[in-house]
């Protein structure tokens, strides 16, 4: 009867046997940091995403950290990027000294809205971070016209998005570099921590090899101050073989997201909007109501797993406090975060199970959903809260 958030076992075991295998292979090869494992699969992993070099770090939220220092931005740069994402994109900015510049989000895809950059520019700033939210890619387009025009860097967070695509383009190709998390339940995802970067500039790539690698240049001749944030052998084989059925899974995902969106059409919820031309990986569905909170309720009550990506924004976060924003600041920003609502999705998710849902969250249907327009007019009026305001169990 429950139906979890994500499922990871179910995929598990599917592939047991060639993972087992697969493991027993770096044990034996008692070669745990870098080498072969890993550099085989950083070569996958640029091809799958059509660029010349992948570099694989410890983790997503050191992948932007050494992207932005491999670009050479620093204190006294800002960093433009939405406020509507994971804490990480911020801290990877905080991490370099750089200050985060956050705009609002497009209402209808929840990626950064590209009119709001223009006017966030100022002398000081170095980059933007496009983060391809939920699956779906930024709108690359008008964000690389602004890029030029005003010569910023464009950085993917990529973390949610691994194989969707932009006018054909994959994620990872999009800017002058890219951020992978390899986190166990995003698309791709490893048995631990892990990350990449991905570019075409092999100066970058350099770059991220040394700043990986304690700013290393021969064993003991350190270049400069760097980080300890490596891609482990064991990772990168269990990625290697995920990295085959990525595809796959992602067709799977979109397919859990028709069955949601014709069992949804009715209820009046705003279900999730693809752009023309591009292609959405479902990392999270994420629908949104103005009865967000009750509607969590009566799924949990139903043993249905839900989360809120996110319930605070990060301008309004406590940790970036000093950045001087305030509520009412970022209106779409803060309209989602009261009103998102992520139901169960993962690639094995089955028809069953999503009518089960959609039952449920239909017979709480919000009759003022589809008037497209709530988030002008009425964002929260009541403080957010980090924890989406109520608790389950
Ligand atoms: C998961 C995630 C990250 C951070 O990745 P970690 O591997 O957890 O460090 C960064 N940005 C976004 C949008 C994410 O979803």
């Amino acid at each position: 009867m429950h139906i979890p958030f994500v499922d990871l076992r179910a995929q598990y075991e599917t592939l047991k046997d060639e993972m087992t295998e697969a493991i027993r292979g770096v044990l034996n090869s008692a070669q745990f940091v870098g080498g072969e494992a890993l550099a085989s699969f950083e070569r996958d992993f640029a091809a799958y995403c059509q660029v010349r070099y992948a570099r694989g770090v410890a983790n997503g939220t050191d992948a932007l950290h050494l992207a932005l220092r491999a670009l050479g931005i620093g204190y006294g740069d800002e960093v433009i990027t939405t406020a509507h994402t994971f804490i990480a994109t911020a801290a990877a900015i905080v991490a370099t000294g750089a200050r985060p510049v956050f705009v609002d989000i497009d209402p209808d895809t929840y990626t950064i809205d590209p009119t709001m950059i223009e006017r966030a520019v100022t002398d000081r700033t170095r980059a933007i971070i496009a983060v391809h939210l939920f699956g779906q890619p930024a709108d690359m387009g008008p964000i690389k016209d602004i890029a030029r025009r005003r010569g910023l860097y464009i950085v993917e967070d990529a973390a949610q998005a691994h194989g969707a695509e932009y006018r054909g383009v994959r994620t990872g190709a999009l800017g002058d570099v890219a951020c992978f998390s390899f986190y166990p339940a995003k698309n791709l995802g490893a048995y631990g921590d892990g990350g990449a970067v991905t570019t075409n500039s092999a100066a970058i790539a350099e770059r991220i090899e040394r700043l990986r690698d304690h700013g290393r240049t021969t064993h003991y001749s350190h270049a400069e101050i760097g980080f300890n944030s490596r891609l482990d052998a064991l990772q990168a084989v269990v990625l290697q073989i995920k990295l085959r059925h990525l595809d796959e899974w992602n067709t799977d995902r979109r397919r859990a997201a028709e069955w949601y969106a014709a069992e949804l059409a009715q209820s009046g919820l705003k279900t999730p909007f693809v752009r023309t031309g591009s292609t959405h990986v479902y990392h999270l569905y994420v629908i949104a109501t103005n009865e967000r909170d009750a509607l969590r309720i009566k799924l949990d009550e139903a043993g249905v797993a839900t989360g809120i990506h996110y319930p605070l924004p990060l301008h309004l976060q406590p940790a970036l406090k000093h950045l001087g924003y305030r509520q009412g600041d970022l209106p779409c920003c803060e309209a989602m975060a009261a009103r998102s609502l992520s139901l169960p999705m993962f690639p094995e998710l089955t028809r069953d199970q999503v009518r089960r849902i959609a039952a449920i969250v239909g017979a709480v249907a919000d009759r003022d959903g589809h008037k497209k327009l709530w988030w002008k007019s009425t964002y929260a009026s009541a403080p957010l809260r980090a924890d989406g305001g109520k608790e389950l169990r």
